[in-house]
């Protein structure tokens, strides 16, 4: 009797339209996951560029630069690779590791430029978007 009571409240208290009969519509991955008894997987409910991004890196491949960049010695023969979609780009320069000052400096298509303050070597190198 009175969980009736708790129902007929919870009712009143709903807006007028929650009552009412609605559509749901389930995508795929929802349907196999609620067939199989599982959750879908961030493959399976990802979409547009998280998608993308995702058959990528199980490639191997980081298109949009998400994960760390790889490290890179810095000098003349083994530069930093800055990657850009134009033929140049801002750097900034930690040039040591507790500096609390970024030197900021151009580097441009081409051989590799130095660092104004550190000597560090930071090579251009033309990177493609995906899309
Ligand atoms: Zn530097």
């Amino acid at each position: 009797m009175a969980s009736w009571r708790l129902c007929q409240l919870f009712y009143r208290a709903l807006p007028r339209n929650a009552a009412a009969p609605r559509t749901v519509y389930l995508n795929r991955s929802v349907l196999r996951a609620m067939s199989v008894g599982g959750i879908p997987t961030d493959e399976e409910q990802a979409t547009g560029l998280e998608r993308k991004t995702l058959q990528a890196m199980k490639k191997g491949l980081d298109p949009y630069s998400i994960l760390k960049p790889k490290s890179y010695l810095g000098t003349k023969e083994d530069p930093h690779i800055v990657p850009s979609i134009n033929k140049k780009r801002i750097v900034g320069c930690i040039c040591e590791e507790d500096n609390s000052a970024i030197i900021w400096f151009w580097v441009h298509e081409g051989p590799a430029h130095r660092c104004p303050s550190c000597g560090a070597h930071y090579k251009l190198e033309h990177h493609e978007l995906p899309h």
